[in-house]
């Protein structure tokens, strides 16, 4: 491991902010850009320095980091600033319970709009130098989740680190630090070794304290390359293409028991390959390396595929542990975040896609540290009763709830056709907007514009069944299933009056319009029927179904055609509790279909203005391609569950529709 320290950007920070919180801020962020010292939330730092209050008056303060911050891209108001004798002096006291932990270190806050400090604020204060750094190295990790890991290291790092042992990090933890650490720590002390959790280092400036964390991460780095065993795991192999339809069945099970739509996203690389390749796959696939994953991952992946199995032994061990505490704890939701298969590789599961992206880190982590602790003898994890204690601790989830309420698609999954403009991107917009991941598919490249952590844009004609079909596995990768299918790919063809219209421009129009969405109904349809929310179609129709105009024949032939598919849909599908709806727009000029040219030739045949023209509707409304996604998305919502089969005119108000 590489120092990243440069004098001059740090520097530049304390021009900015001041010489101790720029530092801070500088060292918070290497920290946090380097994966392999934390992840996601994960580590804290501080700085002692003082600052002169309003009244004149010099107060010492600890700056650290807000509780739950993330240090990759913290800046100075992600840190709280403490008043740093009183936060000290609480690491003297004998008990204290969270609430008074919480509430006094609120009380100790010079600035009444900062964050919550983190729960390891009086773990900084206690600790004698100004500039205080926390990781959870992974090479660390390798050496102390060990059977044996006092010897490792003390082989590692002699006499020059303080060690530990296990306790639960807040209160109890910096209560021990600050009557250890005193009485254990000399002249050579560089660092303090939280046993199975992380590193601490420190110094007289950050640049040291920073040093020394990589200076210790890289000796941990080399005593696990140096006896690394090498050739225990199964050579790296790649796993195959699975049946799409197993993983949204393993999706509907793990939303089922998780009481909500989950993301479910596959993770089949190389290290996931060689992982699950073990015969030994079920008693390597254990608990968290540090403490605070297992809000993220529980304490167990699931091995195999039974989810109901997993469920079953989560509530066993909740009404087990549950009865260690005093408080009465309810049970969080029992689905499991890791799923571990030799087949399918590695599921992660959480409510939104960035969620199960940050457990499929954290177990990315957790693969390579149980292999690289197994050249020292074997990783061991932290008891089930101290992770419980951990999972169920309020100040861990108060960590997750910072990120809000889901929104009311979160989870939930939507497939878009024409999803590159218009109609199919406004509507693909509106369910994004509302939380649900989109998988759009367009003949125009411009559908990457969905690529994402929440998206994925897949260049395919619609009437390529073979094309759609690889684009549904596809999305089924990474998120998991359909819940929704909007079919908004479409032509209006040329106009033509009956007499001249061809048997070719028909059928072309036809093959977009009609036959390309019974193939896309035909293929959603077994992943509608596992949608943990119901599935939910919406064809996009027109007003020419109920009003078609002269030189539209084929257009309004296809729409119509549509409209039965969708009503018999309706029909067939209802016992699947898919509900299909169809919306007749009209009008809605912001699309790739009206160009100025067009617009102003169609104004001049009404003998109207092009103004006049876009709002030739009952109501006089000029009509957007965002209406149509308005609606699109409320039929999509709860609102509309009792309604299937039904047309919705969005046209401002026809004569000839109304
Ligand atoms: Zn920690």
């Amino acid at each position: 491991m590489e120092s990243r320290w440069n004098a001059p950007a740090a520097a530049a920070l304390g021009a900015e902010l001041g010489e101790a919180l720029g530092g801070l801020v500088y060292a918070s962020r290497l920290l946090g850009q380097d994966p392999s010292l934390v992840l996601h939330g994960g580590g804290n730092t501080s700085v002692k320095t003082s600052i002169v209050d309003i009244t004149g008056d010099e107060v010492p303060v600890l700056y650290v980091k807000g509780s739950g911050g993330d240090l990759a891209t913290i800046g100075p108001e992600g840190f709280s600033p403490l008043r740093l004798e009183r936060t000290r002096r609480l690491g003297e006291l004998a008990a204290m319970t969270d609430t008074e932990m919480v509430n006094e270190l609120r009380c100790a806050l010079l600035d009444a709009s900062a964050p919550n400090p983190s729960v390891e604020a009086i773990l900084h204060a206690s600790l004698p130098f100004p500039a205080v750094l926390h990781t959870h190295a992974d090479a660390l990790l390798a050496l102390t989740d060990t059977a044996d890991d006092e010897s490792h290291l003390r082989a590692c790092y002699s006499d020059r680190v303080v060690l530990i042992p296990y306790v639960m990090p807040g209160f109890p933890l910096a209560r021990e630090c600050a009557r250890r650490f005193p009485a254990e720590a000399t002249e050579r002390t560089e660092g303090m070794v939280l046993r199975q959790h992380g590193l601490f280092t420190f110094g007289p400036t950050m640049e040291v304290a920073y040093e020394r964390m990589i200076r210790l991460v890289s000796e941990a780095e080399a005593y696990v390359a140096a006896r690394a065993t090498g050739g225990t795991r199964p050579a790296a192999r790649t796993l195959g293409p699975v049946d799409p339809l197993v993983l949204a069945e393993l999706r509907a099970a793990i939303s089922a028991a998780a009481s909500a739509p989950m993301i479910v996203t596959r993770h089949a690389d190389a290290a996931v390959a060689g992982f699950v390749a073990r015969a030994d796959l079920a008693e390597r696939a254990c608990g968290p390396i540090t403490p605070d994953h297992v809000i993220r991952t529980k304490r167990l992946p699931l091995v195999g595929r039974d989810v109901g199995a997993y469920v079953d032994a989560y509530h066993g061990e909740f009404a087990a542990q549950a009865g260690r505490s005093a408080a009465s704890l309810t049970e969080l939701d029992p689905a499991p975040r890791v799923v571990l298969d030799a087949e399918l590789g590695m599921l992660c599961a959480g409510r939104r896609p960035a969620d199960a992206a940050i457990v499929a880190d954290l177990y990315h982590h957790t693969m390579a540290v149980v292999d690289a602790a197994e050249s020292l003898g074997g990783f061991v994890p932290l008891p089930a009763d101290e992770l419980f204690d951990v999972e169920y601790w309020e100040l861990e989830q108060a960590k997750l709830a910072r990120a809000g309420a889901p929104p009311p698609l979160a989870g939930q999954v939507a497939l878009v056709t024409g999803a590159a403009s218009g109609i199919g991107a406004s509507c693909a917009a509106a369910l994004a907007a509302q939380g649900a991941a989109i998988v759009g598919l367009d003949v125009a490249p411009a559908v990457s514009r969905w690529d994402g952590p929440a998206g994925v844009g897949v260049v395919a004609d619609a009437r390529d069944a073979g094309a759609v079909a690889r684009a549904i596995g596809f999305g089924i990768e990474r998120f998991g299933g359909i819940d929704m299918v909007i079919a908004s790919a479409g032509v209006f063809g040329p106009t033509m009056a009956i007499a001249e219209l061809d048997d070719d421009t028909w059928r072309q129009v036809q093959s977009i319009n009609t036959d390309a969405v019974l193939s896309l109904l035909r293929l959603t349809h077994p992943f509608l029927q596992c949608s943990p929310a119901g599935g939910r179609v919406v064809l996009i129709g027109s007003k020419n179904v109920p009003a078609p105009g002269a030189g539209a024949a084929a257009y309004s032939a296809s729409k119509a055609a549509l409209t039965q598919l969708g009503r018999v849909a309706a029909l067939e599908w209802a016992a699947d509790g898919i509900r299909v709806n169809t919306v007749h727009p009209d009008g809605v000029f912001d699309t790739a279909l009206w160009t100025d040219d067009v617009l102003a030739a169609r104004a001049a045949r009404y003998g109207m203005t092009v103004a006049e023209y876009r709002r030739r509707n009952l109501l006089g409304l000029e009509i957007t391609s965002a209406d149509v996604g308005s609606v699109v998305l409320a039929l999509c919502s709860p609102a509309f569950r009792a309604v299937t089969g039904a047309q919705v005119p969005i046209d401002g108000g026809n004569d000839r529709v109304i």
